[in-house]
């Protein structure tokens, strides 16, 4: 059993799990004193913790040293925003395949449109889709989930990286190939991914103009979902850290 629970620098000797975490552990898993379960904090950290009291709403647990797996390379996605819930699988899937963050964007030829209330709505629901992930694959980091913005801003709010934009129009440069020249090191990468109908000629030249370079997956046409996750599988083949 795990779960997610924010914990300070110097982590306590014990912690509460309350609401939607107490539920989950006691209700659903019916965990019960004694056991164990490991907690992770979400920035990096696990704890073996032993359930030492559970109240009517409330676990206390126990916890053991912090253990701090080596962290994989950060690796940000800016998905072009595509229609339905195809977002929830480039997350949750995105979240095992290793990614540090998701920018979604709002691109020329994006369908959907989110104003104020819905977009703080979707974006409480994509959050807990990757905590959700993150605690059922086994990170100790929770992924982080930026705010849809239009495509420059989702770019800028990646951060600092080498920054690929996935072009299914390049002939000459693979993601693999491109790749190689980070390999062995611990670059943040960013991957720009557009959605169902693409990224305009434009995006792609102003990604480029802003340090990106443009990248192959193949000679097939993904969908967009697919193309995320075939790209960070890539990279995270490349770094060793899948099949
Ligand atoms: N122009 C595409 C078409 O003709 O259907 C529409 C875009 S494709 C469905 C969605 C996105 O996936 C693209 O914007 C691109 O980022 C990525 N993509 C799909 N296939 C790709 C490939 N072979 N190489 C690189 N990127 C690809």
């Amino acid at each position: 059993m795990r779960v997610h629970l924010p914990l300070p620098e110097v982590a306590p000797a014990t912690a509460r799990l309350e609401g939607e975490r107490f539920h989950h552990l006691v209700r659903v898993l019916r965990a019960a004193v004694g056991d164990t379960v490991e907690v992770f904090d979400g920035r990096g950290r696990c704890f073996g913790a032993r359930i030492a009291a559970i109240e009517a709403d409330a676990a206390v647990v126990e916890l053991g040293p912090a253990v701090v797996p080596r962290a994989l390379r950060r690796i940000a996605l800016v998905q072009g925003l595509p229609k339905g819930d195809k977002l929830d699988a480039v997350l949750r899937h995105g979240t095992e395949l290793g990614a540090s963050c998701f920018a979604p964007a709002f691109t020329e030829r994006s369908l959907v449109k989110l104003d104020g209330a819905r977009a703080a709505v979707r974006l409480k629901r994509w959050a807990r889709i990757a905590e959700e992930a993150a605690r059922q694959c086994g990170r100790a980091d929770v992924p982080q989930v930026l705010p849809a913005k239009p495509l420059a801003d989702a770019f800028a709010g990646a951060g600092p990286a080498r920054a690929f934009v996935l072009d299914e129009e390049e002939a000459g440069m693979t993601l693999s190939r491109a790749f190689e020249a980070a390999l062995g090191k611990t670059d943040p990468v960013c991957l720009v991914v557009g959605p169902e109908g693409g990224l305009s000629r434009v995006e792609v030249e102003t990604l480029c103009a802003l340090g990106a370079q443009p990248v192959s997956l193949g000679r097939r046409i993904l969908r967009t979902e697919t193309a995320s996750l075939a790209a960070l599988s890539v990279l995270l083949h490349l770094d060793g850290e899948l099949g």
